[in-house]
């Protein structure tokens, strides 16, 4: 594929409820597209997905933002060929150092490749169209009857699984309180972000008691063998998500036993490349996996989508309808019906960016290559 031109257009959104980082609340976030124009005029989008603040994994919106700019775009529109092997492992480093970037990039490029063949995204990634089984997250309260409150919300709007965040100190009475409001039907899955200390690994052994599906990150992303430790000790499965970073990461946890599920992100694990390779990898050695989020607006949303649908996804991902973020999304809005949302079906994403938000006051197109 030549590519023409690249342009980065960013789209302020407005949250649905106000976002607590370390960094305080946001109400608003910005939507950072990529748009990329092959020579045949076909067009693909990617996101960058990148937080505001460094509370996941250090790759914040701005830097990142320069990164794609002035690293990842120049290296990927540049004759690879024309490289020689210190100068392309350079170039690798540098793309996997700030992996939602490189994501951004490559996932346009996949758009465009998928569009061109006249196959949809799901297609090119290995899996199929029709509807996926979604979930939501419920982030932290100051109070636990709003937590529980929400959970209740969410489960009423057709959501069968449900996931909350805990923290150490109002973790029990969080379980205890939210699988008791929750429906039996609905699955209750909690994340810590990394919140414990892996040397008091028995401060989770509570979780067994309220048939927990899936505990998401105890421990920091380092703690491979505290997580192998835990896994051994308690019945609720251990899942990943901060702790592997790419396929190698993937590796290693698997064979040191530290989890039996992966939260696989495309944006996390450098794009759908890599994204596919982990998700195979899970599928060889029995380990469950499943999509995670990450605030995207509609063209992140509609390529985690198009992922889920892999074969190898045994879990439902964290992938809510538009109106769960956002008061009116960069597409037309992804919707929940009986607590699936359709796949897009037509060739590459299936969606696009509304023709309005782009020629709208508060949207910035910077061309970053091409004319
Ligand atoms: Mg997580």
């Amino acid at each position: 594929m030549r590519i023409d031109r690249v342009r980065i257009v960013r789209i302020p959104l407005h949250l649905v409820a106000p976002l607590r980082t370390s960094a305080g609340d946001h109400t608003s976030r910005t939507a950072t597209l990529v748009e990329v124009t092959a020579d045949d005029g076909t067009v693909g989008w990617g996101e960058n997905v990148a937080p505001e603040g460094s509370f996941y994994t250090g790759e914040t919106a701005e830097v990142s933002y320069r990164h794609l700019r002035d690293v990842v775009v120049p290296a990927l529109t540049a004759d690879r060929d024309e490289l020689d092997d210190d100068e392309l492992e350079a170039e690798d480093m540098a793309l996997a150092s700030m992996p939602m970037a490189a994501h951004a990039f490559t996932s346009a490029l996949a758009d465009v490749e998928a569009r061109q063949r006249g196959v949809s995204l799901a297609k090119a990634l290995g899996g199929s169209a029709g509807n996926v089984r979604v979930g939501v997250v419920v982030g932290l309260h100051d109070e636990i009857d709003d937590t529980v409150a929400q959970c209740v919300a969410r489960a009423a709007e057709g959501y069968t699984r449900v996931k909350v965040k805990i923290v150490p100190g109002t973790d029990v009475d969080t379980v205890r309180e939210v699988r008791a409001a929750l429906p039996p039907a609905v699955e209750l899955h909690v994340d810590a972000n990394g919140a414990y200390d892996p040397s008091e690994p028995g401060r989770l052994a509570f979780l067994d008691g309220f048939g927990v599906g899936l505990l998401e990150q105890p421990f920091g992303p380092r703690e491979i063998r505290a997580h192998a430790a835990l896994a051994r000790t308690i019945s609720t499965p251990v899942c990943l998500d901060e702790s592997v970073p790419d396929f190698a990461a993937a590796v290693e946890a698997i064979s040191a036993g530290a989890c039996s599920v992966i939260n696989v992100k495309p944006s996390r694990v450098g794009g759908f490349h890599s994204a596919v390779a982990i998700l195979a990898l899970c599928a060889k050695n029995g380990i469950g996996a499943w999509i995670g989020g990450m605030l995207e607006s509609g063209i992140g949303r509609a390529g985690c989508l198009a992922l889920a649908t892999h074969p190898a996804c045994t879990h439902t991902p964290d992938l809510s309808a538009s109106d769960r973020y956002f008061l009116g999304d960069v597409t037309v809005p992804f919707v929940l019906v009986d607590g699936h949302i359709a796949v897009p079906e037509g060739p590459g994403l299936g969606v696009a960016p509304r023709q309005e938000l782009l020629v709208a006051a508060g949207t910035s197109i910077e061309t970053v290559f091409g004319r």
